[in-house]
């Protein structure tokens, strides 16, 4: 019997950059969000977990684990609000891609990049679903490293062509208004929230504190606004005030994990929400009229890893990308992994016969 070749294919940070800028932000964008559209649309295919978080004082390191009867992935990531201080990301992360009949794992991917990819994609799969069709003003409050991905994903997915930025930080700000230069988005800063909000057809909060923090309050709202809220994502870390998911219809991604982590951790155990996947099936209505609020309470779950993961592993071997790994023994006998480190002066496994006798077992040369 021939052994199956064990191939681990590696996309480094820079890979992931380099598929990007081959392809473009807009279809990078516009493929992960199919593949994503096209994975919520068989839910039911899915074994899924809420994710595993070890919480500390300043952030959460959490796994996320997804898989369907082919291929599973986990995705590790952390939040330390606090790291920017020192030079740090807020968010890092990477993952795995494995093979279910066998657990051989065929890809090792950074997902820091991928990751803000994702989950722009993410947010523009529910807006499109929720948000009003002729959305053009959009508010981005938090104007950090996931900001960016926001902006473009609602300009090429949804049509939004202009933004309202705020952030208590104003050189997030200025680097955001500088890297949009050229997209053909009109920006402008504002000096507070309330300030940027009014007006705006959409919402995205993608602030980043480890505090209850109120981005949002419920006289901010106009009818028929969408909000896109993502930066709370953690037990203690929210961003809306309890009086916002009263004022709108919720939707979220994988119930059990937004209950723990979304802003509706403020939110009785019987508060009526709706999985989006439903939504994205035709099984539950998005948005019933043009007045009403509607708000996506973004977590970030495991599927949307899975589909990142296997839209950037499709691209780079698209792209002829062959980097791989040393990850897994080799081995002639896959009983015998003790030959790896077996001392040289040792015979051979080869050279050993076995010799079995009535009541006794002889090892011979
Ligand atoms: P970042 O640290 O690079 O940027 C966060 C920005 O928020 C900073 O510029 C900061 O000054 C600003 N900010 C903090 N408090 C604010 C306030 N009260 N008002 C206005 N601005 C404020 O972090 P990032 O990588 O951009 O991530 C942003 C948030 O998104 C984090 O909370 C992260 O955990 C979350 N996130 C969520 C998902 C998801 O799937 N839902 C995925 C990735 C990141």
């Amino acid at each position: 019997m021939s052994r199956p070749q064990i191939v681990t294919r590696y996309l480094s940070a820079q890979d992931a950059a380099d598929i990007v800028q081959r392809l473009g932000v807009a279809q990078t964008l516009r493929g992960i969000a199919d593949y994503i559209e096209a994975d919520f649309k068989r839910w039911a295919d899915f074994d899924k977990s809420a994710r595993v978080a070890n919480h500390s004082r300043d952030g959460v390191i959490e796994l996320m684990p997804i898989a369907d009867d082919r291929t599973y992935t986990f995705k590790y990531v952390n939040g330390h609000p606090k790291n920017t201080r020192q030079g740090l990301p807020t968010v890092m992360a990477f993952g795995v891609l494995a093979d279910v009949d066998t657990g051989v794992p065929e890809l090792v991917s950074e997902l820091t990049l991928t990751t803000a990819l994702r989950t722009a994609a993410m947010s523009a799969v529910a807006a499109r679903a929720l948000a009003r069709p002729d959305s053009r003003v959009m508010a981005l409050i938090g104007n950090g490293a996931q900001s960016e991905f926001q902006a473009l994903a609602f300009h090429h997915l949804l049509g939004i062509a202009e933004l309202r930025l705020f952030d208590v930080d104003p050189t997030a700000t200025a680097k955001l208004m500088a890297n949009l230069a050229g997209t053909g988005i009109r920006t402008a800063a504002y000096q507070s929230i309330r300030e940027a909000v009014r007006g705006a057809d959409i919402v995205t909060t993608v602030t980043a504190d480890k505090t209850n923090a109120v981005i949002l309050t419920a006289d901010m709202l106009e009818p028929g606004m969408h909000l896109n809220a993502v930066g709370g994502d953690c037990p203690g870390k929210t961003e809306l005030s309890a009086d916002v998911l009263h004022a709108a219809r919720v939707f979220v991604e994988y119930e059990p994990q937004t209950r723990i982590e979304g802003d509706l951790q403020q939110m009785p155990a019987d508060f009526a929400v709706t999985e989006l996947w439903r939504v994205l099936c035709g099984d539950a209505t998005g948005r019933r009229h043009a007045d009403e609020v509607s708000l996506f309470d973004s977590v970030g779950f495991a599927l949307e890893d899975f589909s990142a993961l296997r839209f950037m592993r499709d691209a780079a071997i698209a792209q002829g990308m062959t980097q791989t790994l040393d990850l897994i023994p080799e081995l002639d006998n896959p009983k015998n992994l003790y030959s790896m480190i077996r001392p040289a002066a040792l015979p051979a496994e080869a050279a050993l016969v076995t010799t079995r006798q009535p009541g006794t077992e002889v090892l011979s040369a």
